[in-house]
């Protein structure tokens, strides 16, 4: 057995170890009140002093500016998919989708349900092993928005740099490089991420929206999906997910500790070069990406021969590295590295890479 497990799996993902000791720590007697987080009311003063710090929290992380509101969606990003058309084109105009993988085609083939929508942009043909040239996207005359997704944690490719569209409001799924690196916040109209990935458990959604795209959801919008019963409630018109908002709280200040979103920037270059260094120098591993959008947060490989997949999935569990199995629609390894993996988990999935391929290849 060995001493130590390092997950490597895309989500439900690992948590810094500090924060699950700390939760542990305050599990039944959160700072003195006697009571857990998981037996507080969300009207509480002491659950809405956790979302107050979360609120500031994130807003110091981000540098968020005061016209941006930020909400908390149960359902995660898959609810911001229907939300997204639902608030944003009921006033008239198109929906414009760069689709680069599985998570915005989702998107895509939902929002086509729901209003007037236009592919801006694929790399399907290619396989979503790269990014289409922004030189290439056609946007609509009428665009009411451009969604992307920053990060595919399928596929494993990742946006470089913000899209430049003007003055069309950005929608960005951020779910797997949220808080990763750090990024501009008024170039965007909405950026959304589930927690699961990078900063929480599942079922939550963080949303930060330019408040001049609030209130223009339709009449028959649901009053869970429209982001002005969110922004009118502090997020609490319902019964909000409690806990997972707490743990997302305690992630933002470990976020903060850490040195802020250069320092998870830094530390997710090192992470990944190290990985993607090892599998391009040990010819017994490929990875497909078009190299300048290789993910940072999830990297896919190829063994030499896909015969051996099972063995080398069964002997890294045996050498506490688990999850590491490629997504069925892309087959290989996936190694999930978002900021709560350490180099020293790094350094373990390396060495026994290498020794596999020693004794493989
Ligand atoms: C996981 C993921 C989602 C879906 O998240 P849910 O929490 O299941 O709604 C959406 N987008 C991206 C980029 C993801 O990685």
């Amino acid at each position: 057995m060995a001493t130590k497990t390092f997950n490597f799996g895309p989500g439900p993902a690992m948590l810094p170890t500090e924060v699950m000791q700390q939760v542990q720590t305050e599990l039944l007697d959160w700072n003195g009140t006697g009571i857990s987080v998981l037996e507080m009311s969300h009207r509480s003063k002491h659950f809405l002093s956790i979302a107050e710090a979360a609120e500031k929290d994130l807003r110091e992380l981000l540098s968020i500016p005061s016209n941006y509101k930020l909400l908390y969606v149960a359902g995660g990003a898959t609810a911001m998919m229907s939300m997204v058309p639902l608030n944003l084109l009921a006033q008239g105009g198109t929906g414009d989708y760069v689709v680069t993988g599985t998570w915005s085609e989702k998107a895509y083939g939902e929002a086509k349900r729901l209003g007037k929508i236009n592919l801006a942009g694929t790399s399907k043909a290619e396989k979503y092993y790269t990014i289409p040239d922004r030189n290439s996207w056609k946007l609509s005359a009428d665009s009411a928005y451009l969604y992307y997704t920053d990060n595919e944690t399928i596929a494993g490719v990742e946006f470089v740099d913000t899209p430049d569209v003007g003055n069309i409001p950005l929608v960005c799924d951020m779910t797997s490089n949220f808080l990763s690196r750090p990024f501009d916040i008024n170039k965007y109209g909405v950026v959304f991420a589930s927690a699961q990935k990078n900063f929480g458990p599942a079922g939550l959604a963080c949303v930060v929206v330019r408040e001049d795209l609030i209130g223009k959801a339709g009449p028959q919008v649901p009053f869970l999906c429209d982001f002005k019963i969110y922004a009118d409630n502090e997020s609490m018109f319902n019964t909000p997910p409690t806990f997972a908002w707490y743990m997302a709280g305690l992630i933002y200040k470990w976020t903060l500790k850490q040195g802020g979103l250069k320092s998870m920037q830094q530390r997710a270059n090192q992470r990944s070069d190290r990985l993607y260094d090892t599998i391009d120098t040990c010819e017994f591993y490929s990875n497909p990406i078009d190299r300048q959008f290789r993910s940072k947060m999830n990297v896919p490989f190829i063994l030499k021969d896909d015969a051996l997949n099972d063995a080398f999935l069964a002997e890294a569990k045996k050498n506490g590295l688990i999850e590491l199995k490629g997504h069925r629609s892309v087959g290989g390894m996936r190694a999930s590295i978002y900021n709560a993996m350490t180099m020293d988990g790094i350094e373990a999935l390396v060495s026994f890479m290498l020794d596999f391929a020693k004794r493989h290849g």
